[in-house]
């Protein structure tokens, strides 16, 4: 690498911070005059100006047609005092995409920069079994038609993230096997963009690291945690000083998977025993005798149905509650031990209440005291219901566009 390459990386280097610096500013404080933001940047005014006018073309900061202090409109034609002027994000112009497909249905989520929710689409795909291509076909309905909506409101898809729940990985990201839909490895990413040719570029996420990262997010100050959660299979997400783990096939936290019950039914996964064989929605449905709900109401509501029984403290409901939980708080116990962890999430319907305060007392407060204090470990309840893995893949889609605003050459759509 010439000292020239060098210099030139360090300075677009320099100049991504900066441009990021900017955006967070106007994130978290609001419409800002230049000579605030030079203030809370610790830029000099000269470079605010250059950077600002950057993101200005790049379509990611406006500045509104009204002074600072001036109730009326700025008539057309009279240019505007730049002193007086603030700068604030682009609130009217650009839009990310999220979609999530889920054990019922297919969702977009479209919301501004600010990951404020513009509009959603939503439809039920009838949960057909072991056939990817019917799916895909509502999947790619549901985009089409939120990219109309999109343009419908005048902006431009800069970010698409689409959200399987279940384990992905590889290059290309494609879905790993899904459970919950009887899918081996299926590119999704692939079979959407071949039906709806106008698609953005897009990443493929698991809903867990997604949910995840949206739980990290809400405490600050924890490291080490173990997510767990159940909508329509089981998974989970390991974090360790702060990161998630992702592991050497992008598996690391797929704790659905976990052998727990040796020789025991035979896994979409191919191994036998898996903790979503013995405590996943399925098993813990037709145990209860909810099968009908399922097939009639869908996968969601027969869970909502399961949940109330356990709260009305229904005999045969709570007894294959405690008989799951056994297995979930075996899996629980071993990764906070392996992390070490602070804390221990349960998200999806697990998130209830009255189950999650069963999981709390079974794992109680024996724990090892190896090295002198009593290590603290809390069972926590998400608070972020059903879209949890929505939002954390609008935060993450927002971190990246602000991370890196100079890659954004040009809105896709
Ligand atoms: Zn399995």
């Amino acid at each position: 690498m010439t000292d020239d390459t060098r210099a030139t990386l360090v300075s677009s280097d320099v100049r991504r911070h900066n441009l990021s610096a900017i955006l967070d500013a106007l994130a978290v404080r609001g419409p800002l005059s230049r000579s605030e933001i030079a203030e809370h940047t610790g830029l000099t005014r000269g470079a605010v100006t250059l950077l600002a006018g950057t993101l200005v073309d790049l379509g990611l900061v406006q500045e509104p047609a009204q002074s600072v202090g001036d109730a009326a409109p700025v008539p057309t034609g009279v240019r505007r005092g730049r002193p007086r002027t603030r700068l604030q994000l682009a609130g009217d112009r650009l839009a990310l995409l999220v979609l999530q497909l889920d054990a019922d249905s297919a969702t977009a989520v479209i919301s501004t920069l600010a990951g404020d929710e513009l509009t959603r689409v939503a439809r039920h795909h009838g949960r057909p079994m072991g056939d990817p291509d019917r799916i895909i076909d509502v999947l790619a309905d549901v985009l089409r038609e939120a990219m109309d909506a999109t343009t419908r409101l005048g902006r431009a898809v800069v970010d698409l993230t689409v959200i399987a729940f279940a384990p992905v990985g590889g290059d290309p990201t494609i879905v790993l096997a899904d459970t919950d839909l009887e899918w081996g490895e299926v590119d999704l990413l692939g079979e959407l963009s071949a039906r709806v040719p106008s698609m953005p570029q897009a990443r493929l996420v698991s809903d867990t690291v997604a949910a995840a990262a949206a739980e990290l997010a809400l405490r600050p100050g924890v490291g080490d945690l173990v997510y767990l959660k159940s909508n329509s299979g089981i998974g989970g997400a390991l974090v360790a000083g702060g990161q998630l783990l992702a592991g050497a096939h992008g598996l690391a936290g797929a704790l659905g998977h976990v052998v727990v019950d040796f020789g025991g039914a035979l896994c979409e996964c191919g191994q036998h025993g898996c903790l979503v064989t013995v405590a996943g929605p399925d098993v813990v449905l037709h145990r209860a005798g909810l099968d009908d709900v399922v097939r009639d109401s869908g996968l969601a509501t027969a869970l909502a149905e399961f949940v109330a029984r356990v709260e009305a403290s229904d005999p045969l409901a709570c007894a294959v509650w405690a008989d799951a939980a056994e297995w979930i708080v075996r899996t629980l116990r071993i990764f906070a031990l392996a992390l070490d962890a602070e804390a221990i999430v349960l998200g999806g319907y697990w998130a209830a209440p009255a189950l999650a305060e069963r999981i709390r007392l079974m794992i109680g407060d024996e724990w090892p005291t190896l090295g002198g204090g009593k290590p603290r470990l809390t069972v926590e309840r998400s608070t972020l219901g059903d879209d949890a893995a929505i939002i954390g893949a609008i935060a993450a889609a927002r971190d990246r566009l602000f991370a890196d605003p100079a890659a954004l050459a040009a809105p896709v759509d």
